[in-house]
């Protein structure tokens, strides 16, 4: 049921809410945006309302034995194709046309959801396409693509464009703390990792991997102050390699790591111990994550970090 399939796509949903209400319903959409935003979920969500046999407000019921086969993922007229491999090969698109020509098993409708269409290599996007423009009764095509510009215009030109957008970080972190109790600075790291999805964000919250990235900050955390200077490099090139093409993500893992570096300054504090290292500490985060902000090379600002933590570096 498409309303309820994603959040914060209101356009998105309203826009195919509409068609189904009406009944009339396109020959092939594409749904583009950035990765994450439940594009993938959308499609299987308006596949189903499609194919329901007694749609309620044009939305999926639930109960009849088309929504039952879609929930067991059998559903004789419902085909998912994803890349195999790198692209589309042409066997896949030969096996959809084949599948085209064969009329409905339970309704009176089919519908075939390419996932990543951008991966159509030139070759198998010819071979859909006049059945895109030309699709028999009751077929309908819904692409997903995060990449739309790698699309053959002539793909382009035939589907009806439904746009997804980025969901705001803040709003998912806060929808991560309320449901799944986790803290501030986890529930934001989740909300990054999962680049805007609410889906993806909850299922992050509650995989552990989590947990795994989470201990992996303490545990550099806890080095701080007093890594030597190679527990400090290797620091750096660890999380070079993990994130350093994703400055976004670097941050939220530094975030996790302050977190915990800010929970052994309490303690010190507590303990009466002394506190100025990790106060130092502290602001080394700061700085690191603002160079990395103003797009500083990643390892300047990784080696800032840890040297300074380890006390190498003034
Ligand atoms: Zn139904």
């Amino acid at each position: 049921m498409l309303e309820n399939a994603v959040t914060g796509q209101d356009l998105a949903v309203g826009l195919l809410l509409a068609d189904l209400t009406r009944g009339r319903v396109g020959q092939a959409y594409l749904f583009h945006g950035p990765a994450g935003t439940g594009k993938t979920a959308a499609a299987a969500a308006f596949a189903s309302d499609l194919l329901c046999l007694s749609p309620e407000r044009g939305q999926a019921c639930g109960r009849c034995p088309s929504c039952h086969a879609v929930a067991e993922g059998s559903h004789p007229d419902l085909a998912v194709v994803t890349p195999d491999g790198q692209s589309f090969k042409i066997d896949q698109v030969r096996e959809v046309l084949r599948q085209v020509s064969l009329r409905p098993a339970l309704g009176s409708r089919k519908v075939f959801v390419l996932d990543q269409a951008d991966k159509l290599t030139a070759e198998a996007a010819n071979a859909l396409l006049k059945s895109l423009e030309d699709p028999p009764p009751g077929t309908i095509f819904v692409l997903t693509s995060s990449n739309r510009e790698a699309l053959p215009p002539t793909v382009l030109s035939r589907c009806l464009q439904i746009p997804f957008r980025p969901v705001a970080t803040a709003a998912v972190a806060a929808l991560v703390e309320k449901e799944t109790g986790l803290g501030e600075v986890e529930a934001r790291y989740c909300a990054v990792l999962a680049g805007g999805s609410p889906g993806r964000a909850l299922a992050l919250a509650k995989d552990p991997e989590m947990g795994a990235l989470r201990v992996k900050a303490e545990e550099l955390a806890g080095l701080a102050p007093g890594f030597s200077a190679a527990e400090a490099i290797g620091a750096g090139d660890e999380l070079e390699k993990l994130y350093g093409k994703d400055r976004q993500r670097l941050e939220a893992f530094l975030d996790m790591m302050e977190y915990a570096v800010a929970g052994r300054l309490r303690r010190a504090a507590d303990d009466h111990e002394p506190i100025e290292s990790w106060l130092s500490s502290l602001s080394r985060f700061e700085k690191a994550k603002s160079g990395l902000r103003r797009n500083v090379a990643v390892r300047l600002c990784l080696d800032f970090l840890f040297l300074g933590l380890s006390g190498e570096q003034q």
